[in-house]
């Protein structure tokens, strides 16, 4: 029993292919060495996987993406099943490189929502950090192999430093996460100063570390790095496994030590045609993430970038898992499924629908065994207008969209263009509009004045001050 668990940590280690088994466990448990040992070429895989004809088409390609694989990461291979899932996730095949309809560089458009490279500034009050450009292995269906893998093209110090300046001076960023490539994979030292500087900016409240290293790479876990870690809580850390098979007692060892030092573990997976697209696997997962003390965190659909196409699912397969858990296993071990949207929209949750139908008093649910049940509601309740225990609202200039409506804050909000399109080549003064030409136009919510200053709309009052409007 290790001295700072009060439970058994597991046990043994994954069997190591032939090809591995006279490495002494000194080596293959040091990082540096499974590091440097790492296989790519189609020689080295052919040595311990029986390699179908697609996937020597693809190691012997040109412009694919780049091929690392942890000699650790390998062993949990199965050399005979081209569908393995573990093989599936790091050793190409022929299908990844043929595009699809929608593929595209950077589905997320990560690049036009940095102000300074490799800082991407999406939602209101956090940033993502990429730092570097490297990996312990390379994942087929990389999201950023745009800039992923290229062992000549990293972030420098220069581009830390015009990141970090950027998040120190602007407050609203109160968290930051660490992404790549992957962050464990920097040198220590390297690390360990973006995190001390992102530790010593005040607004900074949490830090986030986005890490495939634990389940590429356990050995790196060692008691040095988390010491290193763990001087910069509130740290919180995703790791990313996609199939049951990546829980082995090496993750599982690296999981708890990160988790004694206080670091709360979520998981990312991807949803993958041929890996994980049944609910059985994702519930196997995900139940066996908790065991080892990992909150399941999201599930992702596919995005829309290259090397992708093969591994895409449609929409209903990730319902169908969720429908599958929710209710069937514990919430700790439901990942909310989400599709990051194309062009930069961000994450969106998908779930089944549960809310049948609703009146004024009643609302009617469907449970997972389809049990229909009314929940009654009050019918004198009103929501307060303010928090007055947290003082005044954070600021979230031009993002506050959905939530604005419900807080009376303004009526619509109008794609850009729409007005111009159902004006029909009317003058804005002509419209039925009112307020101030290109005041209205604005494709931000519209705010509860300009609509009172319009002559088809009456504010109802509401107490002393307007939280409702309608058209007349
Ligand atoms: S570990 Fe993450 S960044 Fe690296 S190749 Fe895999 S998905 Fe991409």
């Amino acid at each position: 029993m290790n001295s700072d668990t009060p439970y058994a940590l597991p046990g043994g280690s994954t069997p190591r292919p032939s090809v591995w088994k006279d490495v002494p466990d000194e080596q293959w448990n040091d990082w540096r060495w499974q590091m440097s040992h790492r296989v790519s070429t189609y020689e080295q895989l052919s040595q311990f996987i029986h390699l179908t004809p697609p996937e020597i088409t693809a190691l012997q390609a040109e412009s694919r993406f780049r091929v690392e694989i942890t000699p650790y990461f390998a062993s949990l291979i199965d050399p005979d099943d081209p569908m393995c899932p573990v093989r599936q996730q790091v050793v190409p095949h022929a299908r990844e490189l043929e595009g699809f309809e929608a593929m595209m560089r950077d589905s997320l458009g990560e690049e036009s929502h940095s102000p300074v490279p490799g800082l991407v500034h999406r939602y209101p009050d956090r940033v993502l950090m990429l730092v570097t450009t490297q990996c312990a292995s390379y994942c087929r269906y990389c999201t950023r192999s745009r800039i992923v893998g290229d062992p000549g093209a990293t972030f420098s110090r220069h581009q830390h430093d015009l990141q970090i300046d950027y998040i120190a001076r602007t407050p609203q960023v109160r968290d930051v996460l660490l992404s790549g490539g992957d962050p464990l994979t920097l040198p220590p030292k390297v690390l360990e100063a973006i995190l001390r500087r992102l530790r010593a900016i005040p607004h900074v409240e949490i830090i986030r570390i986005g890490s495939r290293v634990p389940v590429f790479l356990p050995q790196r876990i060692t008691d040095e790095l988390v010491n290193m870690l763990r001087q910069f809580h509130p740290l919180w850390m995703n790791i990313h496994t996609n199939h049951p098979r990546e829980i082995t007692p090496e993750l599982a060892r690296a999981c708890a030590r990160l988790a004694d030092a206080g670091i709360p573990l979520g998981n990312q997976s991807v949803l993958m045609a041929g890996v994980n697209d049944h609910p059985d696997t994702i519930k196997a997962l995900c139940q066996a993430l908790v065991k080892i003390r990992v909150r399941p965190y999201y599930l992702y659909q596919c995005d829309l970038v290259a090397g992708s196409g093969q591994f895409r699912t449609s929409i209903a397969a990730g319902l169908e898992i969720m429908e599958a858990l929710r209710g069937h296993t514990s919430g700790y071990a439901i990942p909310t499924y989400a599709v990051d949207l194309p062009g930069g929209g961000g994450k969106v949750p998908v779930l089944p629908n549960y809310l049948i139908s609703m009146s004024q008093d009643r609302a009617v649910f469907r449970n997972f065994e389809g049990y229909l049940a009314t929940y009654v509601q009050p019918t004198n309740y009103q929501r307060p207008a303010r928090n007055k225990w947290t003082g005044a609202p954070t600021e979230e200039p031009g993002q506050k969209g959905v939530s604005s409506l419900l807080a009376g804050e303004g009526m619509v909000i109008r794609p850009e263009g729409w007005t111009g399109t159902h004006t029909r080549g009317r003058e804005d003064d002509q419209a039925g509009t009112g307020g101030e030409a290109g005041h209205i136009l604005n494709p931000d919510v519209i705010s509860i004045e300009d609509i009172a200053n319009a002559r088809d709309v009456e504010i109802a009052p509401d107490g002393d001050e307007p939280v409702w409007a309608r058209l007349t």
